[in-house]
């Protein structure tokens, strides 16, 4: 270490049970795009050239879940909390005092698992100057004061803000704090830094440091979209009419299939069937079963769109892209993108319609038959 430079280091608090967020297990270690929540803060911590150590509070009884999920992280010391965040943190303080060349610490909450460098680097540079820094975020909503559940006082937001972690101070002037700060219920150290007649410093927080806490937090960690694609081939034959997204196309030749054949509309079902990991339309429309002969096909892609809602989801946009040598599709596309968008019952501009040959090759270069592949995105709204 370079003993010009001040030593830094970062205190993990991870002690909590969680209860609030309903996740069966103590929330910071709970799954967060695929990691434990408290590997991502730590991680953060870990590969910041000017954090020199890294502390872990951990709760009673949760050694070896610590140790498992920090397995591959560079970590110095597990320390073991107390009842409340506060004792917790004093545990921690006292346990690093043993080293005495450290200068400053920043102690950070594991339920706010996404970390930004930029954070560590600004708070650290407000050390210089002041002895604790903290990241806030303005007020947006209107705040006002309750009591027995009515309105009682409207509060002026300007001067408010959300304060977040990590919180950066002297480590000295922290240890001191927190050792006179006795059973306040101070509810961060920024508090109890200040309580000891500190200035504090508010920097810019950022709102990728928000705070997992209850269920819904977690919901949001689950992705949003979902894709799906479809295929699907048709061979031509002379007497059949000619049904491309739910538009009858004069030409004389038409696809051949059980029900009308509209080889477009049947790989969009098939793309929103994929996006929902609901199988394939032979699933829900048997070839077998007599009642879907001559079917119109925009049928099958109602019901698929059913079900995306039923899921709680909405299209986000279709592509879709025909195969064939003949007829030509751009005369129709307009009208072929508003009939799927109508049957789909979303917006034209979600709908995108290309077509292309395969310069002669193959069945559909033979003109045997047509092909279609579409892509289909899809959205969670609730
Ligand atoms: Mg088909």
């Amino acid at each position: 270490m370079n003993i010009d430079k001040p030593k830094n280091v970062a205190l993990i608090v991870a002690a909590g049970s969680g209860q609030r967020a309903a996740q069966g297990i103590a929330k910071q270690y709970v799954s967060v795009k695929g990691r434990p929540m408290i590997v991502h803060s730590a991680l953060s911590f870990a590969q910041h050239p000017s954090i020199d150590a890294l502390y872990v509070v951990i709760g009673e009884g949760q050694k070896e879940q610590a140790q498992q999920a920090l397995a591959a992280i560079d970590y110095d010391a597990l320390i073991i909390g107390g009842n409340t965040r506060q004792e917790s943190v004093l545990n921690g303080l006292k346990f690093i005092s043993q080293d005495v060349s450290i200068q400053n610490i920043l102690i950070h909450d594991a339920a706010r698992p996404h970390l930004p460098h930029a954070i560590i680097d600004t708070l650290l540079l407000a050390l210089a100057d002041h002895k604790g820094a903290i990241p806030i975020l303005p007020v947006t909503d209107s705040m006002i004061k309750t009591k027995d559940h009515m309105m009682e006082q409207a509060l002026n937001r300007d001067s408010l803000g959300r304060v977040q972690t990590p919180q950066a101070f002297h480590f000295q002037d922290i240890l001191a704090a927190h050792r006179d700060a006795g059973n306040n219920d101070y509810s961060d150290d920024a508090q109890i830094m200040h309580a000891a007649g500190h200035a504090i410093a508010a920097v810019n927080g950022s709102p990728i440091l928000n705070k997992y806490t209850f269920a819904e937090d977690f919901m949001t960690n689950k992705p949003n979209f979902r894709i799906g694609s479809g295929y699907d081939v048709h061979r031509f034959g002379v007497g059949e009419e000619l049904w491309l997204g739910g538009v009858k196309i004069d030409y004389h030749m038409g696809l051949v299939g059980h029900s009308d054949a509209d080889v477009v509309l049947h790989a969009l079902t098939d793309a929103l069937l994929g996006a929902l990991a609901l199988g394939d339309i032979g699933d829900h429309f048997p070839p077998s079963d007599p009642q879907w002969k001559g079917a119109s096909s925009d049928i099958f892609l109602k019901h698929a769109c059913n079900l995306v809602h039923k899921e709680g989801y909405e299209i986000a946009n279709a592509d879709v892209t025909i195969i064939c040598e003949a007829p030509k599709i751009g005369p129709h596309r307009e009208k072929i993108r508003d009939s799927i968008a109508d049957i789909m019952n979303v917006d034209t501009q979600q709908i995108s319609l290309k077509a292309t040959t395969t310069e002669k090759l193959g069945f559909t270069g033979r003109g045997e038959g047509m092909a279609v592949q579409a892509q289909i995105l899809i959205e969670k709204m609730i």
